[in-house]
């Protein structure tokens, strides 16, 4: 079944489902990347943060499969906010990915309690895409405030917001807030890490369906209209992951899922968060 893709607010396509490389150790990136696209993945989320472009950028060359075939995001870590730093990264991903360009490339988290303004970032990212570093920008971790502040001070609507949601973490009215200005919705720990398996209400659909709690999950994703890129490095899990195109949620099943909203991270408070790696 084909992965849907998503247009973003420059024309840009993107696969809706893609992998997720947080946490794949270096030395087996490339290994589980290649297992990705194999199977049929076609979009692999990175970021500079993660340590394992390299790995990323072989296993796209080693796969046989042409450069446009494959969409690339990565993103700026927090330590190059400044606006020379931040163009500098960008060269450095393009080295490690071994690309020309990435497709979609995104600030990493806003660091609102950095010296360095994440208006002046956004000028430099701005940089990036008319040097066609990057096919299409974005921001990620980017709260409603954040967001204002670059449309009022900046050029470029950013393409994407990749944000924190999965079951217990909903983020409706951020969501709507960027569907509202034309930024695509990006979910990141979209099965909460892998806690849905665990979850009584998902796992109920899940039997009904004949699906498992990831893959009902992951279909509540598609079907809320976010993109999505789990991570795994299980073979089986990540086909798994793969088949959500053959199945649909009734909107009894999206609405119970919704439900489940305790506004729980399991990740950083992007208001508060300004660690440098
Ligand atoms: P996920 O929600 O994708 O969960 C990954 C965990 O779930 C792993 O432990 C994996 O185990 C397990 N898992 C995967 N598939 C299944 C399955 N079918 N059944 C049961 N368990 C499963 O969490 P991530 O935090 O990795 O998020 C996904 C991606 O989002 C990241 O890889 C990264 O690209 C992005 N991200 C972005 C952030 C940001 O700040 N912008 C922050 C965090 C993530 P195993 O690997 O052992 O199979």
């Amino acid at each position: 079944m084909p992965v849907p893709s998503i247009t973003l607010n420059n024309g840009v396509t993107i696969p809706q489902l893609g992998f997720g490389v947080f946490q794949i150790p270096p030395e087996q990136t490339r290994e589980a990347t290649l297992t990705a696209l194999e199977l049929g993945y076609r979009h692999i989320d990175t970021a500079e943060m993660y340590g394992n472009e390299k790995g990323v950028g072989e296993a796209v060359r080693d796969s046989g499969l042409r450069r446009d075939e494959v969409f690339i995001t990565s993103k700026l870590n927090n330590g190059f906010h400044a606006y020379d730093d931040a163009l500098a990264a960008a060269d450095r991903t393009l080295a490690d990915l071994g690309v020309d360009a990435v497709d979609l490339f995104l600030v990493h988290w806003p660091m609102p309690g950095s010296d360095i303004d994440y208006v002046q970032t956004w000028r430099a990212m701005e940089k990036i895409y008319a040097d066609g570093k990057a096919r299409a920008i974005g921001v990620s971790n980017f709260q409603q405030a954040h967001l204002e502040r670059l449309f009022a001070e900046t050029e470029i609507v950013p393409a994407a917001n990749q944000i924190e949601v999965h079951p217990y973490l909903t983020q409706n009215s951020l969501r709507a807030f960027n569907a509202d200005h034309g930024i695509a919705t990006e979910a990141w720990s979209p099965i909460a890490k892998g806690a849905v398996a665990d979850d009584p209400v998902i796992g109920k659909i899940a039997q009904e369906k004949g699906r498992s709690p990831a893959q009902v999950t992951l279909r509540w994703h598609i079907q809320r209209g976010d993109i999505v890129f789990p991570k795994s490095v299980t073979r089986s899990r990540v086909q798994e992951n793969l088949e959500l195109f053959d199945f649909e949620l009734s909107p009894e099943d999206v609405a119970a899922i919704d439900g489940l909203n305790r506004d729980e991270r399991t990740g950083p408070d992007p208001d508060t968060f300004n660690l440098i790696p």
